[in-house]
């Protein structure tokens, strides 16, 4: 591809708007642009990089097994009832309705799709286990769409689905996606972890596990063994977020929110309640629990004031921390636990600790969670193992390592659904013995263009973005220094000509542009190997560089392809 032909608009600065530096740097590679609040279009290299993270899903699920089908965004809400989503799902699910006044749904996911159609075509045991997956936009009108492609509204995602007759045949169709997310995350050069995500809690019998690429800008935090292979999502086992509260039937419905159902307040309104600065509160929960509060759960700056979350719970319903607790607490965390005899840890970023709830026996460490009262559900203290971790705490699956604290992205996940949809939807088979079963599920996903933006959080320097090869938008970059120099573009269209020869994607910057500004832009757009033609060309000489090295190397131009290649 020549450059000058290239529709890649680059920008010297980043867009006011833009704080995550992935996201600065797809604007200003001229990657992505943005149509409205996490809705984007993908300019030609943007849509280069997505297809090539395509491919390689394609490849690693067919060898997996799975088996390509695409399915409709528009989806009856009807199939939605089925399931018990369409009210659950909340203001995330995009909602229409077309002229005949029928509603419809925009698929954020596509369990409900997948189940109805395979209710409707397997009958026998015979025709099971199957895997199949779809690469396809979907639509969740989030609530705070943010940092690029990384929280959008319209996404790119994979999702596969497996149907097994039996859970130990999902235990194998589990094991082979996971092991197949695996290969795909190292394609792409991602430095990933899989994490235990609520722990044993998903819909009572599956298990789940979250891919998380390790970057600052993460939004969970992932607790992770020194020694062994351990690794849990910390936010997932320690509390609920406000705006992140899930429903009956979600990926993250855990039951908690069925036996206490959290009465969330607005932020706005504990905001001005509290009278706090609005950034240092990032997370509020209110938890009630047989209609009475029992705890507020801020996650904020250090100086929370306890009086004025008391106080804006009723007074008889609650009493507050005892004074060596709430000193304790300072700097770490605040909360408060109501008269039934609970109490619940806080997180307050990766410092942790626990409320006392001021009733006999809270100031003895674990008292409530070995003495809850009947009636009083224990659920709430089994969320997960790590609920009051800090940084250096004892492994819970080794006796050796220790726990440190990182920062993920969640760039997939997999998930044993088990006969959640298949018992409600009633997609049943029969077994060798002609009894009717309910097929057994499992559920797959892949933020492909989430992706796309947590690859150049990890990969990108000062100057711009460093692809790994295997996904850049062009694999060499050659460069002519001028564009009016008759000899140096002869020798910039030859290599141009034998390196495509060879099968590479080759970019030539063509433009009639000052070197520094070509550099500039060579840095920015990323792309592995770039190919310097100067001066020397006329002696046969050009400069040969990796961006992820410092150092350039001068080399023969005649052996640039046997070197490239
Ligand atoms: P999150 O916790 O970040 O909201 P999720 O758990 O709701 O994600 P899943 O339902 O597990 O997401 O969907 C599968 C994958 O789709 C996620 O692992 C993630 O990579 C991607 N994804 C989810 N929501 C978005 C989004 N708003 N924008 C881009 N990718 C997303
Ligand atoms: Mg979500
Ligand atoms: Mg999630
Ligand atoms: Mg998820």
């Amino acid at each position: 591809m020549r450059q000058s032909q290239l529709f890649m608009p680059t920008l010297r600065e980043a867009p006011s708007e833009a704080d995550a530096i992935s996201h600065q740097l797809m604007l200003r590679a001229g990657l992505i642009r943005q149509l409205a609040a996490g809705i984007y279009i993908y300019l030609p290299s943007g849509r280069r990089v997505l297809r090539k993270l395509e491919a390689i899903i394609r490849e690693e699920m067919d060898k997996a097994g799975g088996q390509e089908v695409f399915m409709p965004a528009m989806q009856p809400a009807d199939l939605w009832r089925q399931s018990g989503r369409y009210d659950k799902y909340g203001p995330e699910l995009v909602r229409l309705k077309d002229r005949h006044d029928r509603e419809f749904a925009l698929g954020p996911t596509h369990e409900e799709v997948i189940t109805d159609l395979m209710r409707s075509e397997v009958s026998s045991y015979r025709q099971l286990p199957v895997t199949l997956y779809q690469i396809q936009t979907k639509f969740r009108d989030e609530k705070r769409p943010r940092y690029g492609l990384l929280r959008g509204r319209e996404f790119m995602m994979k999702d596969a689905y497996s149907f097994d007759a039996d859970w130990e045949g999902l235990d194998r169709s589990y094991q082979r996606m996971y092991e197949a997310y695996h290969r795909i995350f190292a394609r792409f050069g991602l430095n990933v972890r899989p994490v235990e995500a609520d722990a044993g809690t998903i819909g009572g019998e599956g298990g789940t596990h979250e891919f998380m690429a390790l970057a600052d800008i993460g939004e969970d935090t992932i607790a992770a063994c020194t020694h062994c292979q351990y690794a849990a999502n910390l936010e997932k086992a320690g509390y609920r977020a406000a705006d992140d509260v899930p429903n009956e039937g979600d990926s993250n419905y855990s039951g908690l929110e069925k036996l206490h159902p959290p009465k969330v307040r607005k932020i706005d309104e504990l905001v001005q309640a509290l009278n706090f600065p609005a950034d240092q509160i990032l997370k509020t929960l209110l938890f009630l629990a047989d209609g009475k509060p029992v705890a507020v759960i801020v996650r904020g700056d250090h100086e929370v004031n306890e009086i004025k979350l008391a106080s804006l719970l009723r007074a008889d319903e609650l009493e507050l921390a005892d004074q060596e607790t709430t000193e304790r607490l300072t700097g770490a965390a605040v909360g408060f636990a109501g008269p039934i005899g609970l109490s619940i840890p806080v997180l307050v970023d990766n410092a942790a600790a626990r409320i006392s709830s001021g009733v006999a026996g809270a100031n003895e460490t674990d008292y409530h969670f070995k003495h809850v009262r009947p009636g009083v559900h224990f659920e709430i203290a089994q969320l997960g193992d790590l609920r009051n971790a800090v940084p250096g705490d004892g492994c819970p699956k080794c006796a050796e390592g220790q726990l440190r604290m990182f920062r993920g992205i969640e760039v997939g996940q997999v998930f044993k659904l088990g006969t959640k949809y298949s018992a409600v939807m009633k997609a049943a088979y029969l077994d060798a013995e002609g009894q009717e079963k309910p097929v057994i599920m499992g559920c797959y996903g892949i933020g492909i263009s989430r992706v796309m933006s947590a690859v150049v959080e990890q990969h990108h320097d000062e100057q711009g973005i460093r692809w790994p090869l295997e996904i850049a938008p062009y694999q060499v970059h050659v460069v002519p220094v001028s564009a009016k120099d008759e000899q140096q573009m002869k020798v910039a269209e030859e290599l141009y000509a034998e390196l495509s020869a060879a099968g590479l994607e080759v970019l030539v910057d063509d433009r009639d542009e000052r070197p520094g500004v070509k550099f500039k832009d060579s840095d920015l757009i990323g792309i592995p190997v770039r190919i310097v033609v100067g001066r020397q060309a006329a002696g046969g000489v050009v400069e040969l560089k990796y961006r992820n090295e410092k150092e350039a190397l001068q080399v023969k131009s005649e052996d640039i392809v046997s070197l490239v290649k």
